[in-house]
């Protein structure tokens, strides 16, 4: 595929090719029209002048005009004859049957010509022109006919005057010769310029092409396509790029750290595990030591499982492979299954759980995915409640769509720290929260808004550091069938 400026310089070509090629024909046409007419003007006068001559001359009777006598037995006479012959070009006079006068010109051509051009003569209508071609003197002629009025006494009726349409010819070779030689030489000057344009205006293109390999290295993603003029065509390309490599730049980062943190947050139960089989393995048989080692290494392994669970939860979510069994799901069953499970653990953990207000509605969504979003933030409301304090569930239908809300008077999150904690692998406290009684991940609020959104969904939270915090969950509600 040819490159844009020679695309660009050859369709300009091709435009002005045919621009000047229309106006070659128009100019020729015009031209050959304007002299054509000047032709017939100047034969229709040398006519017109004729039968001024012949009036002046007084041709009156038959018997002073016409020379009876002649070879032809009909002819105007002599005097006549001698006075015409001083009209420029081709002549022809004569009475309704016969030629009573041929000018020198139309004398010189031969028989044959002189046939054809008088009995062209007699078919023109008086003020008609018309174009014969003479074949043996290989001559075209533009005859007029002019006729004199008609009376009794006037022998004469036409005078026909002709003139050579050479002219015509001259007028069209100077268009061709301006189409043929002039044109395309303005045409490749043209292309040129065209060329020389097209390269200048390609020119950012081209370096936004070598900016952009050099950025997209991978290792370059910081450096951005310089931007002249942000109101035209190329600046909006260059800031439409930006914001492109911008944005991988961010995904590629969030790529890297959280295979970073991945691979953290597994080694680190690999390293306990690993000290715990050795621990096992260099106590005695069947000693307490020995089975305290193993139920550690045993909590290990299944915190890894929950882990990669997880991870791939999200890494199947990512690539949209994670199909929702969707089915009308009945909230109010579904969160008082829930707030069992809540009351087990707040129970174990000292804490009050109520539910004051269940409405009941019903959503479209997956039963499953649904109980895990409604659990990961219940036992997050309990892992950060201190003994002592309250997590409430509740439950309401509001405008089209149910909204599941967990409060609790837990620790709170800071305002600084709300907009990440959907982020994957973050938690508050990493040093913390990791190995303690809050050993999470933090992976669980990144799934839980992944289920949310899924269900066309979305997670609202609010929260006061040392207050507590309250995660309200809003899921689009069935449309009821009787309404
Ligand atoms: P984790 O497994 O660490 O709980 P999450 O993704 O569920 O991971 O939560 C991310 C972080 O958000 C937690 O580490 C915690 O710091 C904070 N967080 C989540 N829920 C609450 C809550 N109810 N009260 C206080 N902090 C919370």
């Amino acid at each position: 595929m040819a490159s844009i400026r020679t695309r660009i310089t050859v369709s300009y070509a091709l435009a002005f090719a045919a621009t000047m090629f229309a106006f070659s024909a128009v100019v020729w046409a015009e031209r050959r029209a304007v002299a054509f007419d000047d032709l017939r003007k100047s034969a229709a006068n040398v006519a017109d002048l004729g039968i001024r001559m012949l009036r002046l001359s007084g041709v009156g009777s038959e018997a002073m005009t016409i020379d009876t006598t002649s070879l032809t037995g009909r002819e105007l006479t002599p005097r006549f004859k001698t006075s015409l012959d001083v009209l420029p070009g081709y002549v022809l006079i004569a009475d309704s049957a016969h030629v009573l006068y041929l000018s020198p010109l139309v004398s010189s051509l031969g028989d044959k010509d002189q046939t054809q051009l008088s009995s062209a003569s007699f078919k023109l209508q008086n003020g008609a022109d018309s174009v014969i071609t003479l074949d043996s003197a290989r001559l075209e002629l533009l005859l007029v006919a002019r006729a004199e009025r008609a009376s009794a006494s006037s022998p004469v009726r036409w005078v026909v005057a002709g003139v050579p349409t050479a002219p015509l010819d001259v007028a069209g070779a100077q268009v061709l010769f301006l189409a043929l030689v002039v044109a395309p030489l303005i045409l490749l000057i043209s292309a040129g310029t065209a060329w020389t344009l097209a390269g200048r205006m390609l020119q950012p293109i081209e370096q936004m092409v070598n900016d952009v390999e050099a950025i997209s290295d991978g290792r370059s993603l910081h450096r951005r396509i310089p931007v002249e003029d942000l109101g035209d065509e190329f600046g909006r390309l260059g800031t439409t790029l930006n914001a492109m490599i911008s944005r991988l730049e961010t995904s590629f980062a969030a790529l890297r750290r959280f295979t970073a943190d991945a691979s953290h947050e597994l080694k680190t139960p690999l390293t306990v595990l690993r000290a715990d089989i050795e621990r096992a393995m260099t106590t005695a048989q069947g000693s307490t030591d020995q089975l305290v080692a193993l139920e550690e290494g045993l909590q290990e392994t299944a915190r890894m499982a929950d882990l990669v669970e997880s991870l791939l939860t999200l890494a199947r979510a990512d690539e949209g492979r994670f199909d929702l069994h969707r089915e009308p799901v009945e909230m109010e069953p579904l969160v008082r299954d829930v707030a069992e499970t809540a009351n087990i653990l707040g129970e174990a953990a000292g804490l009050r759980v109520s539910m004051p207000a269940l409405q009941s509605i019903t959503v479209l969504g997956d039963r499953t995915r649904l109980r895990q979003l409604f659990l990961n933030l219940v036992t997050n409301a309990i892992k950060y409640t201190a003994k002592g304090g309250a997590v409430e569930l509740t439950l309401e239908a509001t405008d089209g769509a149910a909204v599941f809300t967990v409060k609790d008077t837990g620790i709170g999150i800071a305002g600084a720290d709300l907009p990440f904690i959907f982020d994957r692998f973050w938690r508050v406290d990493r040093v913390r929260s990791r190995g303690g009684e809050r050993g999470g991940v933090g992976l669980g609020l990144a799934i839980s808004q992944w289920i949310a959104q899924a269900h066309g969904g979305s997670i609202n939270v609010s929260s006061r550091l040392g207050r507590g915090s309250s995660f309200a969950v809003t899921i689009p509600a069935l449309p009821s069938v009787d309404s």
